[in-house]
């Protein structure tokens, strides 16, 4: 990178981290995508002359509100809640809530920063936004996360609307919580619209919704080993997460004919030298979707496996990695650890799970690299998929949304490609997905003048 380059972005950081203290989530989401983005920008002035991501950085409306519930005991609790309204240049903010102790402003603004690069590369009008709340679901009853949900909807019902906010799920926030939320909404509006997505099958939801984040991961990773002549077939596959995306991940690298060695939770990682088959990956699905249990229990149920407490699966040797739980998961080192045992694909399921120095890695031993907000733009799309039945009125059929998926998938790829292509042929997916989402919105802002 040029010296020039290199003193404008130092400069556009030095300004975003003064106005956003006490925010390293959020300051870490932009300056990957200042590093790629601002050199593009000393080619295309237009979009310096109208401060495009100046303005991209300042969140259109950010709302935060008390959230005071009774738990089963009658005592009285009080939770924050949360929803940034980042972007709306190219349609309806959009974007999940997580409900998870570990949420806060920062978080939330890095992942409603990246969800409007992610739903640009979707090719559908959805702008792009975040929200949640530090309420923790684990270990309460079905009553209290309900008296909770409620609680939320009753004051996060005035800012959304199926033209306006669409919030869906992310951890924390399953098909459980988006019926609570659902259901208060509808009795505060006395409307039944599409102003969640990610509904239960027979109140609006689409199929496929659920499988949609992990499936596209590896339809994503799929046309990135294409472009080596390779496929999953006989693959290794060390996932992180037993969650919502990490699930389907599993179940697609397995159709795919891939072997799943791993899967984790917070507190460890299991490890199955034999593979996690269909009938193992069932068996997860039940402790974790319907039982609420701990990936530990696995090792009961399968003694083959090993469990390791409090560690993360990075050192056991693969082809493919999926990191699908959370931010800042897998670092310089254990990015060092996977390259030297032969990984030769590492593809985000989740936001942002690679730190910038595992990123580097990645990059310098010019292995294919995907960040997030390309690969796992799937379950986005699939929720933009889910808006367009609802207003039509109709239900697609799982094989048409599938078919939908994957080519959304094929396309983010190809524009990851065309923005993304060095002099040598390298692809770097940084740079491709930061580049091809930014120009989409970028052009909307033009357009529409200072708002
Ligand atoms: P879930 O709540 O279904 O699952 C989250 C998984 O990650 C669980 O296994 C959880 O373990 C683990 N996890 C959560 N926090 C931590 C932590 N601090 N340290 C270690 N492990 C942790 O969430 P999802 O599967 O929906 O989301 C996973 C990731 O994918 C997130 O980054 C999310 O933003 C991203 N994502 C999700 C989409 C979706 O459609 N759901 C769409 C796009 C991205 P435990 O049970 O122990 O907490």
């Amino acid at each position: 990178m040029s010296h020039s380059h290199q003193a404008q972005i130092d400069a556009f950081m030095a300004q975003v981290t003064a106005q956003n203290p006490h925010e390293p989530e959020f300051i870490q989401a932009v300056q990957e995508v200042a590093e790629t983005v601002i050199p593009f920008i000393a080619n295309h002035p237009q979009y310096a002359e109208h401060r495009i991501l100046e303005r991209m950085v300042e969140p259109e409306r950010t709302i935060i509100f008390r959230v005071p519930w009774t738990n089963d005991q009658g005592e009285v609790q009080i939770n924050r809640g949360y929803r940034v309204e980042f972007n709306s240049a190219i349609g309806p903010y959009k974007g999940g809530l997580r409900f998870h102790p570990t949420v806060t402003l920062s978080i939330l603004k890095f992942l409603g920063f990246e969800q409007v690069f992610k739903n640009s590369l979707t090719t559908l009008p959805l702008g792009g936004g975040k929200g949640g709340s530090d309420f923790n679901p684990k270990g309460k009853s079905d009553t209290e996360v309900m008296r909770f949900c409620q609680s939320f909807m009753t004051e996060l019902s005035r800012h959304i609307g199926p033209n306006t906010d669409v919030p869906a799920g992310d951890i924390g926030v399953g098909g459980r919580e988006i019926g609570y939320l659902f259901g208060q909404y509808k009795r505060l509006r006395n409307e039944f619209t599409g102003v969640l997505t990610g509904k239960g099958r027979n109140w609006g939801g689409s199929l496929i919704r659920p499988e949609a984040t992990g499936y596209g991961a590896v339809y994503f990773a799929a046309e990135m080993l294409r472009t080596k002549g390779q496929n999953f077939d006989g693959k290794s596959v060390v996932v992180s997460g037993s969650g919502n995306v990490a699930q389907y991940a599993v179940e697609k690298c397995i159709q795919m004919g891939a072997k799943v060695l791993t899967m984790s939770d917070s507190k460890g990682y299991i490890h199955d030298a034999n593979g996690i088959d269909a009938t193992k990956l069932a068996w997860i699905m039940d402790l974790k979707n319907n039982k609420r249990g701990r990936i530990e229990s696995y090792v009961q149920q399968y003694p083959g496996a090993s469990f390791h407490a409090g560690e993360r699966p990075w050192g056991v040797a693969c082809d493919a990695a999926f990191p699908c739980a959370t931010q800042n998961e897998l670092n310089g080192d254990e990015a060092a650890k996977l390259i030297a045992n032969g990984c030769q694909v590492v593809t985000e399921g989740a936001n942002m799970p690679s730190t910038p120095e595992a990123i580097e890695a990645f990059q310098e031993a010019r292995i294919l690299f995907t960040p997030g907000k390309a690969s796992n733009a799937g379950g986005v799309a699939t929720s933009g998929l889910e808006m367009s039945q609802n207003s039509l009125r109709i239900s697609w059929s799982r094989e048409e949304v599938d078919e939908r998926l994957l080519n959304i998938m094929k396309d983010i790829h190809a524009q990851c490609v065309t923005y993304g292509t060095d002099e040598s042929g390298y692809v770097d997916y940084v740079r491709g997905a930061n580049i091809a989402g930014f120009v989409k919105v970028a052009d909307a802002m033009i357009d529409q003048g200072v708002v």
